[in-house]
Order: C-alpha cells, then structure tokens, then sequence
C-alpha cells in the first residue's frame, strides 16, 4: 500500500511535531520551511507546499501500481 504521511518541518530541516492549534505549542515553534511526504512503502519528498506533494504522490502511487503506461 502507498499511505502518505505528511509532516511539516523547520527552517533547520526538523520535523514539526507542533500543535498549532495549541497557543503555547505554537509559540515555540520557529515556523514551518516546507513538508516532507513519507510514503508507506518508504518514498519520500519535499516541497513547500503540501499540495504539490499530494498530487506528485498521486502519480507516484499510480506508478508503483503500474497503473500507468
Ligand atoms: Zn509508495
Ligand atoms: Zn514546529
């Protein structure tokens, strides 16, 4: 299976464990850089926007299938 995970991270390249929903989480964090995508079967990706990596592991998850030729 291609379940995605998509994570935030920091400037630094941390991962963004934050609840920003949270005041207090959200004031000790330094701000989200861009995203990474884990995928199940162990792809990964960044890019800053979440979307984007969405629609890229949409085609990879259809490649991998080999739905795609
Ligand atoms: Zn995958
Ligand atoms: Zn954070």
């Amino acid at each position: 299976m291609h379940d995605a995970r998509i994570t935030p991270r920091h400037p630094d390249g941390t991962l963004c464990g934050h609840d920003l929903t949270h005041e207090a989480e959200a004031q000790g964090c330094p701000g989200r850089a861009d995203h990474l995508l884990t995928c199940a079967c162990g792809w990964t990706m960044t890019a800053r926007r979440p979307a984007r990596l969405v629609g890229v592991h949409r085609n990879h998850s259809v490649r991998a299938r080999g739905g795609a030729r």
